[in-house]
């Protein structure tokens, strides 16, 4: 069974986007990128730190916006003008999921397409549609970059994502079937998984559940990409797969952590630059 791991293809961006950061600021380019959170979700708060580190080691400018969770949509949309209008910033995340009074889909809609770091804008998502991706959802970029790192074979075969969120199950679905897979999509309505599962040449599973698959949903050879991100009461991180079993059967499969994840934080800057060099 071949290990799916991504730390040393992210290791490797990593270094690559330290210099392409400073081949940009010796044309007088320095990246920047603005994070909106709300004060008191504490996911996105962590996510948020973690890329600002990120940031800081690449060299990228990063500031984060605190909003408090009772500020009404209009709040967000004049900040969102307002960072849109600051040409020294050239990324927007946001932390998802908004509070429920706030209007996510206008909001995510605000934000201007070209500064749209998580890919959610309906332009974004409506050129990948067309084949014409620019800016895709970084978790759905980073499967296929890790499919790719591993010389994984996608024409052809049956792809099987289990999951249909518009930040991974959907994004992901698109992308394989831009590179020529037979695309099949689960979700929690979907009648007889394991039937479907046992089908798939290329298992990925972005559900939130842990050890949710296990080895006899599992085709024999199959490839295996474990998405899911669910912590524990000791904070330890598992993914969806049942790996010790699963690894039995697979013939490739991501762990987690080491996986999807550490290439996942990577894509943000790496689809961020490659904006800036295009501008160039
Ligand atoms: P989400 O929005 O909650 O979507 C979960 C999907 O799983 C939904 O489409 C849901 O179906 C489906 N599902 C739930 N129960 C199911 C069942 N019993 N059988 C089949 N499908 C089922 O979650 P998400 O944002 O896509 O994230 C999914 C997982 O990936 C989470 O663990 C998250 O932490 C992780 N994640 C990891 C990264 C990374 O970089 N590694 C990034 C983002 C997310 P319905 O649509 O029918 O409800």
């Amino acid at each position: 069974m071949e290990l799916l791991e991504g730390k040393t293809l992210a290791a490797k961006q990593k270094q690559l986007l330290k210099e392409r950061v400073a081949h940009l600021k010796t044309k007088g380019i320095v990246p920047k990128v603005a994070g909106i959170v709300i004060h008191d979700d504490e996911t996105s708060q962590h996510y948020f730190q973690v890329n600002r580190r990120l940031a800081g080691r690449l060299g990228i400018e990063y500031e984060i916006h605190q909003v408090p969770a009772s500020a009404p949509t209009e709040h967000m949309l004049e900040l969102i003008t307002m960072i849109n209008q600051d040409p020294l910033v050239h990324g927007i995340m946001l932390g998802v999921p908004l509070p429920l009074h706030m209007d996510q889909a206008k909001i995510v809609q605000q934000i201007d397409p070209k500064k749209d770091s998580d890919g959610l804008h309906p332009e974004n998502l409506g050129l990948l549609v067309r084949s014409e991706p620019r800016i895709v959802p970084n978790t759905a970029r980073a499967v296929m970059q890790l499919l790719a790192y591993h010389h994984i074979p996608i024409e052809g075969k049956h792809a099987l994502i289990v999951g249909r969120s518009s930040i991974v199950g959907k994004p992901l679905s698109l992308l394989l079937l831009n590179n020529n897979a037979t695309v099949t999509i689960a979700h929690s309505r979907t009648a007889h998984l394991e039937d479907l599962t046992r089908t798939a040449d290329i298992l990925c599973v972005a559900v939130g559940r842990p050890h949710f698959i296990t080895r006899d949903m599992v085709k024999s050879g199959a490839v295996v990409i474990d998405v899911g991100t669910n912590y524990d009461d000791a904070g330890h991180v598992t993914g969806d797969i049942d790996f010790s079993s699963v690894q039995t059967v697979a013939s490739a499969l991501s762990p987690v952590p080491g996986g999807v994840g550490p290439i996942t934080n990577v894509m943000l800057f790496d689809q961020l630059i490659n904006r800036l060099e295009r501008e160039d």
